[in-house]
């Protein structure tokens, strides 16, 4: 193992890089989170997250991971044995179903192609033989950080309601948000997750959910127990009012920069910036699928995801040892394959506080590390990649 000299090249698809002005912010003193100054700076915190989220309905931060946002959705607006219809993308929608399960509820798994996406004609088909409604929801995830495919949520919103049917519509945008659009609003998503780790560009620690008018009515009849996420507690009208304890005084600071720098940079732009370094990250990958190399898990160029790219092995060819290379050689940190992707891809997250630069220094270090691992590759992916960067704004 080599001596890491510089920087590490962090590329996992979460966490990601903490911006230095995010870090310096959260270098303060403890504040009273019962007093004005940390109202006021919650208050700029939930208005920027409104414009991310795009939604003026409730915001319910916590102090608590992903998972906690996860069991905070469902324990708000399910019963013990509500059934929910969970369409399959890979890891992360099949986990939050599991999840779930767990707490009692009835999980239907509609089957779906983790190389492409939900399908939302499937799921309309399925909600139209529902006549009698059993199934109270459909949970899924916006972006599949396993495989880097983004479901078409807006596509989805409409399937639901050409089958005419009632269920929440609930959706994780942990690696969307703040990479790629999203419209909590507009697509009427009853229930939104979401994480301070990714596209906010803060440390782990804090997460969110969202909650329509529909699915705090929802919250007021459902009977799973809950104490810590009650949003009964937590949210006076459609505004958080509260927290269970201490609130995360240093997250807040973190994410006052954060919706700062978002709102600075434009969401347009930064969802433009995500979408060239994915693009150019793709065109790498193509040459180097070249005879045979590495290939793009995601198939469906319609939902490839912006915020991660999920690079598939040819048969035969371990991709940790290619992602070991990375990061005692190159000291370039890559995501790993999960449940069945295991040793078979890696992961190239490319979403939050990242120029070109960083970009085409993990693609070179990548393409380096397919080398040394003995993994058949075409040659001049980064060339491909810079080449596409100099050619859009
Ligand atoms: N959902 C998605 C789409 C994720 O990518 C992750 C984590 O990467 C989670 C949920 C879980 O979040 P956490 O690890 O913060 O619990």
């Amino acid at each position: 193992m080599t001596v890491a000299r510089g920087r590490q090249f962090f590329q996992n698809p979460g966490p990601t890089n903490i911006p230095d002005r995010i870090l310096r912010a959260m270098d303060r003193p403890a504040l009273d989170f019962m007093g004005a100054e940390f109202r006021a700076i919650a208050e700029e915190c939930y208005a920027g997250l409104r414009k991310v989220f795009k939604t003026d309905q409730a915001i319910i931060a916590y102090a608590g991971n992903g998972h906690g946002a996860w069991e905070a959705a469902i324990v708000n607006v399910f019963s013990p044995g509500d059934k929910v219809l969970v369409p399959e993308t890979g890891y992360f929608s099949l986990n939050w179903g599991k999840h779930a399960h767990e707490l009692g509820l009835e999980v239907e798994t509609l089957p779906g192609d983790w190389r492409t996406g939900v399908d939302p004609a499937a799921v309309e088909a399925r909600l139209r033989e529902d006549k009698k409604h059993t199934i109270k929801a459909v949970m899924q995830v916006h972006n599949e950080t396993a495989t880097g495919v983004a479901n078409r949520v807006a596509e989805i919103r409409r399937a639901i309601d050409a089958a005419k049917h009632p269920a929440l519509y609930m959706v994780d945008t942990i690696s969307s948000l703040g990479s790629m659009d999203f419209r909590m609003d507009e697509w009427q998503v009853d229930v939104v997750v979401g994480g301070s780790q990714k596209g906010l560009m803060l440390p782990p620690g804090m997460s969110f959910t969202c909650a329509s008018e529909k699915a705090l009515k929802a919250s007021q009849s459902a009977t799973l127990p809950r104490v810590y996420w009650d949003w009964r507690k937590l949210v006076t009208g459609n505004r958080q009012t509260a927290f269970n304890g201490t609130a995360p005084v240093h997250l807040f600071y973190g994410l006052q920069e954060a919706v700062r720098m978002l709102a600075e940079e434009g969401l347009d732009q930064v969802f433009a910036r995500h979408a060239r370094f994915a693009e150019a990250t793709r065109r790498a990958v193509r040459v180097w699928r070249g005879n045979n190399g590495p290939e793009i898990y995601g198939t469906d160029p319609r939902t490839q995801s912006n915020s991660v790219t999920t690079v598939l092995l040819p048969d035969g060819h371990d991709a940790d040892k290619a992602r070991a290379i990375a990061l005692d050689r190159f000291n370039v940190s890559l995501g790993g394959g999960l449940d069945k992707l295991d040793k078979r891809v890696f992961r190239i997250g490319h979403m939050g506080d990242l120029n070109e630069p960083m970009l085409l220094g993990a693609l070179a270090a990548i393409e380096m590390s397919l080398q040394l691992a003995g993994v058949p590759h075409g040659k001049g992916g980064v060339a491909a990649a810079m080449e596409y960067l100099t050619s859009v704004d």
